[in-house]
């Protein structure tokens, strides 16, 4: 056939990150064409000359690996969608190539069949044994708060999964899983649906986005005692950025430090013993840190119980988004814009070299406690 459907994934540290935007229409797509997988790390070729390719793009990097492939297959029509869609970028070192055409309508809706209802399904490439794969269960493709003033989350089309069909539960594969049960930040409702109607399997881990909301931490209590030995394998993400209640209030989170130490407490006595771990992601390079954020971010880091609940910390630099907020409404110094290929996505900072200190001041901290840590600040260049 002339026609594909793209999917992207990498493999990092003996892992399958697969970037699986068409299974909730596999079985629609299959009538119209073949599926392909593309290793995003490897140079990219396509089996036919002619044709068009559908493809899921999730993230700038793979809407540039797009742009090349239009460059290299002139006689292809690609067609892309996915939350790139929804991602705000600017086309600024040259022009898009004509044989792109993004699409914001669904899958279903661009084949004229909007009623379309089929089963979620996930046909694996070839994978070696013995590595883990991570896949994508969408729910939601909008967060129910929205505001946070550095956060790009506003689809055009906001897309809740109101048919849970726990089709990620069919696929066959017998090593490791991690399957993301993808919310920019789950609703209180929709963690109870899901978490109440999975159980314990130590090969599968579920990976979700939290708030600190007082209902998140109710459901939560709820299903860890009522599930007890029962309770999923799960890694949770509460994105604390920076925790303190000035920052919070300035980043407008609607959170408050306390109400992050009340949802990992909570989690820290009712999910002891149990495969529980907590994602915290940190940013840093603010260019409004005072010291006394600083010592907020100490006594916070003080009181988590490492030897009662698994932590793993993240950290980031401050990126201007376009389309933010921050980016609109605050007047901010720009450093460097930042690309992916052609496409700009918004700025570093300018900040002083007395806020680079602060930021310091707070890594040096975040690297003291006894955690894995990510660290992407690239020593604050
Ligand atoms: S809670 Fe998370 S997803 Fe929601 S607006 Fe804030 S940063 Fe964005």
């Amino acid at each position: 056939m002339n026609s594909l459907f793209v999917q992207f994934y990498n493999t990092i540290n003996n892992r399958y990150d697969l970037i699986n935007g068409f299974s909730d229409t596999y079985d629609l797509c299959k009538t119209k064409g073949d599926f392909l997988w593309i290793d995003e790390n490897k140079p990219y070729k396509l089996p036919i000359q002619k044709g068009t390719v559908y493809v899921s793009v999730c993230y700038l990097t793979q809407l540039y690996i797009v742009y090349q492939l239009a460059i290299m297959y002139p006689d292809i029509k690609f067609i892309v969608g996915g939350p790139v869609t929804n991602t705000n970028y600017w086309v600024g070192k040259t022009l898009i190539p004509k044989n792109i055409n993004i699409i914001t309508c669904t899958v279903e809706e661009y084949f004229g069949v909007p009623n379309f209802s089929y089963p979620w399904k996930l046909e694996l490439p070839e994978i070696e044994k013995y590595d883990t794969i991570n896949y994508m269960y969408t729910l939601d493709n909008y967060c129910y708060w929205q505001k946070c003033i550095y956060c790009s989350f506003k689809p055009i089309k906001p897309n809740s999964r109101t048919n849970i069909d726990f089709g990620f539960l069919n696929v066959e594969y017998t090593e490791k899983q991690v399957i993301n049960l993808y919310a920019p930040s789950i609703s209180p409702s929709k963690l109870y649906t899901l978490l109440n109607k999975l159980t314990y399997d130590k090969n599968i881990r579920y990976d979700i986005f939290l708030r600190a909301d007082k209902k998140i931490k109710e459901v939560l209590k709820k299903l860890l005692i009522e599930k007890g030995d029962k309770f999923p394998f799960c890694k949770f993400f509460l994105g604390v950025e920076f925790p303190s209640n000035r920052m919070l209030k300035f980043m407008k989170k609607n959170n408050t430090v306390e109400d992050f130490l009340n949802i990992i407490e909570m989690l820290t006595e009712f999910g002891y013993g149990k495969q529980i771990i907590m994602h915290l992601p940190f940013i840093l390079r603010w260019n409004n840190l005072e010291s006394s954020d600083i010592i907020q971010l100490e006594q916070f880091l003080s009181k988590l119980d490492y030897n009662k609940l698994n932590f793993v910390f993240s950290v980031y630099p401050l990126e201007i988004l376009l389309n933010t907020p921050l980016h609109n409404d605050y007047y901010i110094d720009i450093d460097e814009k930042l690309y992916r290929g052609p496409f700009c996505y918004g700025f570093k900072p300018l900040i002083s070299k007395e806020q680079i200190d602060l930021s310091q001041q707070a890594l040096n901290l975040l690297n003291n406690q006894p955690v894995d840590i990510y660290d992407y600040t690239n020593g604050f260049k």
